[in-house]
């Protein structure tokens, strides 16, 4: 079975993926950037699924970081038939003192990120014909959210990715969507006040990242064959 990149894959909802990935019989390439001891917690429980789990540190920022070692995972002759593009950053604050720092990181890991791991890919699976891109995008690229220019901006930027790359490859049997989260329950929320949040979410609680990952699970599949070109919103029905 083709073998799944997954950026961000130490934690959260990148490391609930690859476990649901591995469920369904795929290999796992593991991104993440710098936290060893969490990416080796997920190899582990993927290797007890039966299943292999390679490590693969980098900064999806990095251009040549990136390049360099996404050639090195293709001489491997198993092709990466599955990329989730999942690897994000928050740094929330009010627009007017947004420094230039908090405004680059969190779109460079979004979308040099998206750019830098997704176009090496790209032409192998146009090669083989068939291919799965699962951008994790955030109802904050769909609605905004206060605080969040910087990561609205980068999540639009994403799905605006999506929708192009999902025309440019429908022909060659490669599919291109989006998930939205909403309020998921990781280290990245973890110092969020959900009790301001809860009103707005129908099902009043926060979601989990296994939630998130069944979703990017049946898109992988052979079973979404027909659905590209989506933003598919997992959000306990935000309003
Ligand atoms: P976490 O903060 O829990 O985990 C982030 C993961 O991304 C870690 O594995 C981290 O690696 C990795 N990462 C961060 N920057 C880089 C980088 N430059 N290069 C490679 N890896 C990197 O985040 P979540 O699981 O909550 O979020 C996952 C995705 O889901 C993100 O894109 C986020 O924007 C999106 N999302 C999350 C929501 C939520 O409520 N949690 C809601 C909507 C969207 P390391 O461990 O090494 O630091």
């Amino acid at each position: 079975m083709t073998r799944a990149l997954v950026t961000g894959a130490s934690r959260g909802i990148g490391a609930a993926i690859a476990v649901h990935l591995a469920k369904a019989g795929h290999d796992i390439v593991l991104n993440y950037r710098s936290n060893d001891a969490a990416a080796e917690n997920v190899q582990r429980d993927i290797e007890a699924l039966g299943q292999e789990a390679e490590l693969s540190k980098f900064d999806v920022r990095n251009g040549e970081a990136s390049a360099a070692e996404l050639a090195r995972l293709l001489e491997d002759p198993r092709p990466i038939g599955i990329l989730v593009n999942n690897a994000g950053i928050t740094s929330d604050g009010p627009f007017p003192a947004m420094e230039p720092g908090a405004w680059h990181d969190v779109i460079s890991t979004t979308l040099d990120g998206f750019y830098n791991v997704t176009r090496p890919l790209t032409m192998p699976m146009v090669r083989r014909k068939w291919g799965r891109i699962i951008n994790i995008a955030s109802v904050s690229g769909i609605r905004g959210n206060r605080g969040q220019a910087n990561y609205a901006a980068a999540k639009a930027g994403l799905i605006g990715a999506t929708k192009s790359l999902a025309m440019e490859l429908a022909k060659r049997r490669i599919t291109v969507n989006a998930v939205a989260p909403g309020l998921i329950e990781t280290d990245m929320t973890s110092d969020i006040a959900s009790e301001h949040i809860l009103p707005l979410i129908p099902m009043r609680r926060i979601g989990q990242p296994e939630e998130v990952a069944s979703v990017v699970a049946f898109l992988a599949s052979d079973a979404a064959s027909y659905v590209t070109n989506q933003v598919i919103a997992v959000d306990g029905g935000l309003i």
